[in-house]
């Protein structure tokens, strides 16, 4: 019989609404409930800053011993103490390298300055951020979970970080279960936009290869 290793003992008996884990082994299905129970925990901005490319990649990681649970500044001390919880490991100082846990931010985009290249709407997690081509851009308050992925994309640098508090104090910040469903509904959406481009490539490749005849346009003239 496999013994269960000690990183899987909750270090903490009085947090009591953490996952009961099962016994630890190395087969998969074991593996990947440990990922979700990681997983449950962290505050699902998707920001990337622990290392990995969203929570999920990182939740997966520390299951698999790979990395430290100190990773998360979105989710601060609370949550690197439910983490220490569930997996037995010493709670230990955030690692630096990965930023520091500071007030709730949002984003906001200066209307005055932006050109409308949409260049900020594809990164956004949650699609917090609403406008067209060549139309001033706006952050929707009440999604943004202050990620920050999408002030790199910006060629003109007017997004900005705000406390939450100063931009709009009457919107609570949105809870981890709302992240994860925008985050998922965006990558659906992103999936769709992603087959339709595959498609019209395929179409104007068959097009330029003469397998696919060139639409009768005649019959629409008025
Ligand atoms: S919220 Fe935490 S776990 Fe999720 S991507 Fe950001 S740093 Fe990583
Ligand atoms: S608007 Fe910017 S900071 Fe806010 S969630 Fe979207 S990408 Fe993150
Ligand atoms: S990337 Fe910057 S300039 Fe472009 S639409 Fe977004 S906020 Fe406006």
């Amino acid at each position: 019989m496999t013994a269960q290793p000690a990183a899987w003992r909750s270090a903490d008996p009085s947090i009591v609404s953490l996952p009961t884990l099962p016994p630890a082994g190395l087969e998969l299905g074991t593996a990947r409930r440990h990922a979700e129970a990681i997983h449950a925990l962290l505050p699902q901005t998707q920001c990337t800053r622990c290392g990995f490319q969203g929570c999920r990649p990182y939740a997966e990681a520390i299951a698999a011993g790979e990395a430290e649970i100190n990773r998360c500044p979105p989710g601060g001390l609370d949550t690197l103490v439910r983490l220490a919880a569930l997996t037995g490991r010493p709670v230990q100082p955030l690692d630096p390298a990965c930023g520091s846990e500071g007030p709730e931010l949002v984003a906001h985009i200066d209307e005055e300055r932006c050109i409308g290249c949409a260049r900020c709407l594809p990164p956004c997690p949650v699609d917090a951020i609403v406008g067209t081509q060549r139309r001033m851009h706006t952050v929707l308050v009440e999604l943004c979970t202050g990620c920050e992925l999408c002030i790199a994309p910006c060629p003109v640098d007017c997004i900005t970080l705000l406390p939450r508090s100063e931009a709009k104090p009457t919107a609570a910040a949105p809870s981890p279960a709302e992240n994860l469903r925008r985050y998922d509904a965006h990558l659906v959406r992103r999936g769709h936009r992603e087959q339709a481009r595959l498609l019209r490539l395929a179409e104007r490749k068959a097009r330029a290869d003469g397998r696919m005849p060139l639409p009768d346009l005649r019959g629409d003239a008025p």
